[in-house]
């Protein structure tokens, strides 16, 4: 079974963002990039399935400008076999992704497509599902635990009240949690052995998809700066201002 694992290139998460100050945006001049977060834990994730004999293949898709294979890059270092770039310079919202990666999937036949829950730069949390639901494939979202048997993957999920586990027939999608696991760093020789692994660029309009924005962003706004907090003299005065000026108690 091959699994396809989705890799976006974001703004790396130490980075402090600036929005530009006509709020068109944010300001990315000069910034780090790296992948994002639950991507690398998707991409752990498979890697520790092809380890467990269950995976026979890892495919890491990333679509986006041609930087992304520094990315992917990352990916064959931590142990995906070959890496595919969706190239375009053009903003892809997440029904774009999730339809270049249908095609992606349709092409590549995986038994598991694993995604990241959400993308630290939009926060839309939408790809995964979107794509699920365009394949027609089941969805196991939010992963903290995949177990694979007997063609099915066994899915742990955190929810509100606790944990939930769905079992779903392959192929299907499942979208990565924060504890899923903890993602290896990759060693040097495995680096150096990275750039010899097979990394495909696709431009996008090879694929006949219709990738034009459907939302329209507004405006980009930084939050409030916080006021400054004062000191209090005592446990007394802290009560009474809780009291009396936040009305909280
Ligand atoms: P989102 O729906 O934007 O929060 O993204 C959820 C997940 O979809 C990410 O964690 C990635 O696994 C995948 N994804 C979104 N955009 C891209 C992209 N441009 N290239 C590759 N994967 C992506």
């Amino acid at each position: 079974m091959k699994a396809l694992v989705a890799v976006k290139r974001v703004i790396d998460y130490n980075v402090k963002i600036r929005v530009k100050p006509d709020g068109s945006g944010v300001d990315t001049a000069n910034v780090k990039y790296s992948a994002n977060p639950f991507d690398e834990i998707a991409v752990e994730e498979a890697v520790r399935l092809k380890e467990a004999g269950i995976v026979a293949e890892v495919v890491a898709v990333s679509i986006g400008p041609a930087g992304c294979q520094e990315i992917l890059r990352t990916a064959l270092a931590m142990g995906a076999d070959r890496a595919v770039l969706v190239q375009t310079d053009d903003e892809v919202q997440p029904l774009a992704v999730a339809k270049i990666l249908k095609v992606l999937a349709e092409r590549e036949q995986p038994g598991l497509v694993i995604l990241g829950k959400q993308a630290i730069d939009d926060d839309a949390s939408q790809t995964g599902q979107m794509l699920a639901a365009l394949l027609g494939w089941p969805q196991g979202t939010f992963a903290s635990k995949v177990a694979i048997a007997d063609g099915r993957a066994e899915v742990t999920r955190e929810i509100d009240g606790g944990l939930e586990t769905v079992s779903l027939a392959l192929p299907a999608v499942v979208t990565t949690d924060l504890r899923l696991n903890e993602p290896r760093y990759a060693s040097l020789p495995n680096i150096m052995k990275a750039k010899k692994k097979p990394l495909e660029i696709v431009p996008v309009a090879a694929l006949g998809v219709d990738i034009r924005p459907r939302l329209a962003t507004l405006k980009v706004e930084e939050p409030p700066k916080r006021k400054a907090g004062i000191r209090v003299a005592d446990v007394a005065a802290l009560v009474d201002k809780l009291k009396t000026e936040a009305k909280v108690i």
